[in-house]
């Protein structure tokens, strides 16, 4: 393994076609498509896996790129909880939208997974050993190195020795939402629209609902934010809630506290939850959303987190990694096999599709918060095309969609200006009174 052949105080290494900083889902997925397609490549991972990480529940259009990696078979035969939608409520209202992926447009799979975490990037990293990655775990990327503007290699230190260079053609910052590169390409952008904090844990004894619904995941809306259910297949649940960072800092107790206070004044939750147990302690983690202004430049690009971070109400996260990992890695390994060089030219079209991708969820994302697009979001609709439109979006379809689900977006939104002017008119209902979800 790489930096195993340093010395104390060495400092070039071997070098690599491409060196990819992190190993959750999109730098697994970079590397292991840039090593199936015939280039070296070496992944430094902080941790040690297995390792917990939040974001658990996965979008049909997981599934295909699954299969594309070639670990599907590999994911299924875990025995992972099958989903097939999702089931929204509004707190102290019989409002419900039931989400069915199987009626989604543009040939969207009519299921997807949840996953615990820990098992679930050791497996898409171990897949990445086992294509040719090499991968070095407990080893942190202290920093990218540059000559002029063009990334040529990272500095990397591996617990127990001497931080090393290792050089590179092309660097992929895949680190989360660490963002080793952010700050050289102007920080992250926050949203202060979507400025939440989560605070969430696992229990066991979840009374799931019966048949094929019993897998979804459940999200029960609140005057101030949202709640997370998601059913695993071994009989536990990971269950969060999300609420304004502001409201977060202020609580007067611990975060347990916080969160047990909050089941008890969610009755949805609350009885959902009665007889469980819970397993190990409540986490938090800041989960406002964010946009580095630039991606990528000459021999470097960022993907996943460390690029982009959209409020999680939709599930969209793992999806947008791994998708950008792949847009990466087809960037990548096209400039290398044409000019044996990466420039920042070589990520205009990812870039351009990322961009739009991110577009499409975040107007999505930030109706969630509006009390108008909310209450149209849980409205039937009399317009089927408008119901397949958000449940295609729902599934993941942010890449390519058609025509018809573009459209059927658009009469969503419109819906919800109609919403917005009855909504004006008859005074506040309960979505009208959650405009503390928006601060
Ligand atoms: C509260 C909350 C709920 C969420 N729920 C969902 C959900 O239900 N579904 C969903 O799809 N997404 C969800 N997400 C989002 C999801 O967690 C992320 O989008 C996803 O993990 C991003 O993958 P990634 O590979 O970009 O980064 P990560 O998965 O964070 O992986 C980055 C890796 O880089 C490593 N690293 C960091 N710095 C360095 C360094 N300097 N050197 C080497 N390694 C480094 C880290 O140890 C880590 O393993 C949620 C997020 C939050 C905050």
């Amino acid at each position: 393994m790489v930096p195993d052949e340093a010395g104390p105080g060495a400092s070039v290494l071997r070098a690599f076609d491409v060196v990819v900083c992190g190993g959750g889902p999109g730098g697994s997925t970079a590397a292991t498509l840039l090593a199936r397609a015939g280039y070296s490549v070496a992944l430094f991972e902080r941790e040690r896996f297995p390792r917990f990480h939040i974001g658990e529940s996965l979008l049909p259009w997981n599934v295909p790129l699954f299969r594309r990696l070639g670990v599907l078979e590999k994911l299924e035969a875990t025995g992972p909880q099958v989903k097939y939608g999702a089931r929204f409520y509004h707190q102290g209202t019989d409002h419900a939208r039931l989400v069915r992926f199987a009626n989604a447009y543009d040939g969207a799979p009519a299921s997807a997974f949840q996953v615990k975490r820990a098992e679930f990037d050791a497996l898409l990293l171990d897949h990445a050993r086992a294509s040719g990655v090499a991968v070095r775990e407990q080893a942190r990327v202290e920093e990218v190195l540059f000559e002029g503007e063009r990334a040529v290699g990272v500095r990397v230190k591996v617990e127990g020795d001497a931080p090393c260079d290792v050089k590179a053609k092309a660097v992929v910052d895949a680190t989360g939402r660490d963002a080793l590169m952010s700050r050289r390409l102007g920080g992250r952008r926050k949203d202060p629209e979507l400025d939440r904090s989560a605070a969430f844990a696992h229990f066991s004894g979840f009374r799931r609902a019966e048949g094929p619904t019993g897998g979804d995941i459940v999200v029960v809306t609140t005057a101030d934010g949202w709640w997370w259910l998601i059913p695993f297949s071994d009989g536990t649940v990971s269950v969060g809630v999300v609420m304004p960072s502001s409201r977060f800092a202020k609580r007067p107790g611990t975060v347990e506290e916080l969160f047990e206070a909050r089941v008890a004044a969610t009755p949805e939750v609350r009885d959902l939850l009665e007889g469980n147990r819970r397993l190990g302690e409540v986490r938090a983690i800041p989960d406002y959303s964010y946009r580095t202004p630039r991606i990528s430049g000459d021999g470097f690009c960022l993907v996943g987190d460390a690029a982009c971070f959209l409020d999680p109400v939709f599930s969209s996260g793992v999806l947008l990694a791994m998708s950008s990992g792949e847009m990466a890695a087809e960037a990548i390994g096209r400039a290398l096999s044409r000019r044996g060089r990466v420039d920042a030219a070589d990520f205009r079209t990812m870039e351009r599709r990322y961009g739009r991708a991110i577009a499409r969820f975040s107007r999505f994302v930030h109706g969630f918060y509006t009390p108008h697009v909310l209450e149209t979001f849980y409205t039937e609709s009399p317009v089927p095309l408008i119901t397949g439109a958000v449940t295609t979006v729902l599934a993941g379809a942010v890449f390519r969609p058609s025509l018809k689900s573009r459209l059927g977006a658009s009469a969503f939104h419109l819906a919800s200006l109609l919403v917005r002017l009855k909504q004006r008119a008859s005074g506040a209902g309960p979505f009208e009174r959650a405009t503390g979800l928006i601060e």
